[in-house]
């Protein structure tokens, strides 16, 4: 099963991959999540990409569609693959298909978390994760259940990203808006766009995702 979360920015993306990776032994395919990898490791991509990223601006997409390809490439024929951040624009739609078809993978769902605006500055800037295991957590929403301790791997630190700040969000927002929000039609033109309201309990939005990968 190949599947695509989309959504903006602090739609839940991250949060229902996690999930469905602990239920299913699914792979999380996050090109946020590499691209923030490459900054620290300070590799040349990661050199390229900080300042995008910290700008909130969408990186190239000849980098972005290598390191999918790459990480498809290191996992086993049979683990299915969930695109979490990835494809954000028509070239990296395009390019995904290559890519799949390259390793006679086929994309099973685009499933697309609808939200309000309104609530993602504040998912965003609550949003913090274990600097150990990477679980996500939220100042609000879903704090670890013994307070400063992760429920997944029992670290004690946690980071915030820095571009999860609100005036960054305004750019990503905008950057979804323009670039990645259009690449919808080309997935409903065949069928397989799936949309669930991402505004709903997480346990919720878990449930319609489910709902979906079994129909
Ligand atoms: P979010 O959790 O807000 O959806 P991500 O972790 O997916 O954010 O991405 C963080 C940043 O990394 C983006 O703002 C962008 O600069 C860069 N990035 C991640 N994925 C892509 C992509 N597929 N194409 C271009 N840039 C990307
Ligand atoms: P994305 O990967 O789409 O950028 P995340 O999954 O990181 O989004 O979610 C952003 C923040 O909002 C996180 O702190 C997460 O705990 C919280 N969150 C995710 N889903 C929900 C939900 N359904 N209701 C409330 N908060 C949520
Ligand atoms: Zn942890």
């Amino acid at each position: 099963m190949n599947i695509i979360l989309l959504g903006p920015p602090g739609a839940g993306k991250g949060t229902q991959a996690q999930r469905l990776v602990e239920k299913h032994g699914m792979r999380q395919l996050s090109t946020g999540d590499m691209l923030r990898a490459a900054v620290k490791a300070e590799t040349a991509i990661g050199l390229e990409a900080k300042a995008v990223m910290e700008r909130g601006e969408l990186v190239s997409d000849a980098i972005v569609s290598a390191l999918i390809g790459e990480e498809l490439d290191a996992m086993g024929p049979d683990t299915g693959a969930i695109f979490d951040g990835y494809p954000r624009t028509a070239a990296q739609a395009e390019a995904l298909d290559e890519i799949l078809a390259a390793r006679g993978r086929k994309l099973d769902h685009v499933i697309e978390l609808e939200v309000d605006e309104d609530a993602l500055v504040e998912r965003i800037t609550g949003r913090f994760t274990c600097a150990a295991c990477g679980k996500g957590y939220h100042d609000k929403f879903e704090q670890p259940k013994i307070p400063g301790t992760c429920d997944k791997c029992g670290g004690t630190e946690f980071k915030r990203r820095p571009d999860d700040n609100a005036e960054t969000v305004r750019t990503r927002l905008a950057e979804y808006r323009a670039k990645t929000a259009p690449i919808l039609p080309i997935y409903d033109a065949r069928g397989i766009v799936s949309k669930i309201d991402g505004m709903a309990d997480m346990d919720e939005v878990t449930g319609a995702i489910e709902a979906i990968l079994n129909s």
